[in-house]
Order: structure tokens, then C-alpha cells, then sequence
């Protein structure tokens, strides 16, 4: 048997009419940018968060970068965010002029942690970015009185959490602006590049909308300086069709991860983090081994793809060997990317292959 680490195409099947449709509209009525289904999106996309505005833009790393922006966050700044996230959350901070600093993370559930947050705290502390890793929610509570006592801007990077709850509410309405891409694999995924930013700020969603815009509110005024980050109309249509279906697709992830959970009970393996409080949407399902490497190339002799999220981190990057970090400074980082193993995870993913998967890694074992 082969089995994928993503197969997108398998919950592209049966949507494919609905979406050559969409696709279609668009084509004959020829509003490319900005045109009617990107306000469309932002609307629906709103209400799913529980937040007032919404704002499409050209990828998540934009909407961490421009969200920064708008809540005036730039050089002379300092931003906190996990060590353990992808590049782009530290891209995004470098893009807005801000000095990225990292915290270490929770071993127990692979998010920012608190203790360590609070300690990194300076007066040039400006915001904080916790990311919402592999689907699981950030422990918002600790992280929110943080904020607040310190006056921080909070920022959600929710680009692996569309759908996501903690304590009953969605990701996305708890900071004073979230970030969510629509990079294809992702939960919500269009046919290229995409994101969006929510927020209940009136400011900040003003903000944005010139700043994704070159600065301009009015055709050819140009209030700043502003950028071309829009959300193409074409992929907000195709979004808008996929949409329907978000809630679908997140209840097969957790069905997939249930029978994970089951199958693995027994293995060697450390299996993800299960907080009862919150809606672990599963974008990626992720255990430790300490023979990972071993057993990632066990798995690939048996036609098994799986991930690793990620195998650097962050600070021992070149890219951000500017920031001073060495080896050592974030010790549960460190060694969760020497551990962690991303399994096959998406809709559509079938009993088959779940016990497949679970059979070769419980024999492993032995
Ligand atoms: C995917 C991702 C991003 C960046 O999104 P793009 O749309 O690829 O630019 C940022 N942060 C996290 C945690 C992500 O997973």
C-alpha cells in the first residue's frame, strides 16, 4: 500500500462541478480584484470567527505581517512568539520592522509557554503572537491576563486552526487580530495562495483594508504606504464553495486522529496533546519517537509519507542567525524537532490506511 502525507485531490472530487462553476462566475463577470465573492468570503468568514470584520489577503504570512501593521507595530518593537512555529510567524514579524523574540514552549502541548513568555517581557515589548501549532489552541486564558496586564497586543496566528475552539469559543475572537492562511494543504485551502485577517476592531480592519491595497482608499489616493497583498476573487470563489464544507472535513481529521489514538494506545509513541477544553482541529497529527528518524525511514520503506513540523528551528535558521540565538536556548524545541513525526492526516483518509499506518508503527515497536 502507498499512503500520501496529504492527498488534497481526495476532498476535491466530489466538490469539482461546484467549484469549475464558481470558477466560471467569476471568468464572466470578470471582477478579478476585489470583486464580489472576496466580500462575500470576508462576510461568511466573520461570523465563523465570531468577530465583526474580516479581511482577505494574498497568503498568511501577509496577514501576520499586515495585521502587525495595522495594530502599529513596527521598528523599535519588540514581538514574542513560539520557537517552534513555522518561519513565516518570524518572517512576518521581521516584514513590520518589529524585533522578533522567541519563547520556548509547553512540552505538553508543543504551544507557547506562559512562564516563559512573561519572563522575556521588555518596555519595548509590543505584541504577542502565539501560534496555534498543528491545530491545537494556545492556552488563551494565560496568554490573554498576559497581554492585558502588560497592554501587549495580542495577534492569533491560526494558520493551521481554522475552526479551531477553546473553552467553547472559536479560534480567531480572542486576540485583537487573527491570522489565517488558505495555503492549499491547509484545513481551508484555495487552488494557490490565499489568507485573511479577523478582527473586532474597527481601527484595525480599516488599517487593513488600505494596507493591503497600496495605501489607497480611493482609487489613485493614497493615504500610506501600502502594499498589493489582495485576495485574489478567484480563489475567494473557490474558498467560498470549500467553505461549506470546512466543518465536514475538521469532523474527518478528528475521526482520522480518534482512530490514531486508538490504534497507537499501545505503540512506543508520545501521541498529541488531548486538552478536553478545547476543538483540536488536527491539521497536522504529530507524535515523538526517540527513534524518529529510524522510524520515518521504516515507514517510507513501507510506503508510508509523513512530515516533519519542523526539522530546524526557527533560531538555528540562517535566515535568523541575525537574532543572536544559539543551540540550547530553547531546550523543549530543540528536542521535539529531533522527535516529532507528522503522520498521513486529511479528509478523506481512510480506516485502511489509518490501521496500516498504526500497524507497521506498533510493530516497530517490537
Ligand atoms: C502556513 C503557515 C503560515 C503562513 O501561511 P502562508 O499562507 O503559507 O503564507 C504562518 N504560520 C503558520 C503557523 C503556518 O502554518
Amino acid at each position: 500500500m502507498k499512503i500520501p502525507f496529504v492527498d488534497i485531490q481526495r476532498s476535491h472530487k466530489a466538490i469539482h462541478n461546484e467549484v469549475m462553476a464558481a470558477i466560471q462566475n467569476v471568468i464572466s463577470r470578470g471582477d478579478f480584484i476585489l470583486g464580489k465573492d472576496v466580500e462575500l468570503f470576508e462576510n461568511e468568514f466573520s461570523k465563523f470567527c465570531s468577530v465583526k470584520y474580516a479581511v482577505g489577503v494574498s497568503s498568511g504570512t501577509e496577514a501576520l505581517h499586515l495585521a502587525l501593521r495595522a495594530c502599529g507595530i513596527g521598528s523599535g518593537d519588540e514581538v514574542i512568539t513560539a520557537a517552534n512555529t513555522f518561519i513565516a510567524t518570524v518572517l512576518a514579524i521581521s516584514y513590520s520592522g518589529a524585533k522578533p523574540i522567541l519563547a520556548d514552549v509547553d512540552p505538553d502541548t508543543f504551544n507557547i509557554d506562559a512562564d516563559a513568555l512573561k519572563k522575556l517581557i521588555t518596555p519595548k515589548t509590543k505584541a504577542i503572537i502565539p501560534v496555534h501549532l498543528y491545530g491545537h489552541p494556545a492556552n488563551m486564558d494565560a496568554i490573554m491576563d498576559i497581554a492585558k496586564k502588560h497592554n501587549l497586543r495580542l495577534i492569533e496566528d491560526a494558520c493551521q486552526a481554522h475552526g479551531a475552539l477553546y473553552k467553547g469559543k472559536p479560534i480567531g475572537s480572542f486576540g485583537d487580530a487573527a491570522c489565517f492562511s488558505f495555503y492549499p494543504a491547509k484545513n481551508l485551502g484555495a487552488f494557490g495562495d490565499g489568507g485573511i485577517v479577523v478582527t473586532n476592531e474597527a481601527e484595525i480592519f480599516s488599517n487593513l483594508m488600505l494596507l493591503r491595497n497600496y495605501g489607497s482608499r480611493k482609487k489613485y489616493e493614497h493615504d500610506i504606504k501600502g502594499f498589493n497583498s489582495r485576495l485574489d476573487t478567484l480563489q475567494a470563489a473557490i474558498l467560498r464553495i470549500k467553505f461549506k464544507y470546512i466543518e465536514k472535513w475538521n469532523t474527518l481529521r478528528k475521526e482520522a486522529a480518534e482512530l490514531y489514538n486508538k490504534m497507537l494506545s499501545g505503540s512506543c509513541c508520545e501521541l498529541p496533546p488531548q486538552d478536553k477544553s478545547s476543538r483540536h482541529v488536527y491539521h497536522l497529527y504529530v507524535i515523538r519517537s526517540k527513534q524518529r528518524d529510524k522510524l520515518r525511514e521504516y515507514l517510507k520503506e513501507n510506503g508510508v509519507d509523513t512530515g516533519i513540523h519542523y526539522p530546524i528551528p526557527v533560531h538555528l535558521c540562517g535566515a535568523f542567525l541575525d537574532l543572536g540565538y544559539k543551540k540550547g536556548d530553547f531546550p523543549v524545541t530543540e528536542k521535539y524537532a529531533n522527535e516529532i513525526l507528522s503522520l498521513p492526516m486529511f479528509p478523506g483518509i481512510t480506516e485502511k490506511e489509518i490501521s496500516f499506518v498504526s500497524e507497521l508503527i506498533n510493530k516497530f515497536k517490537n
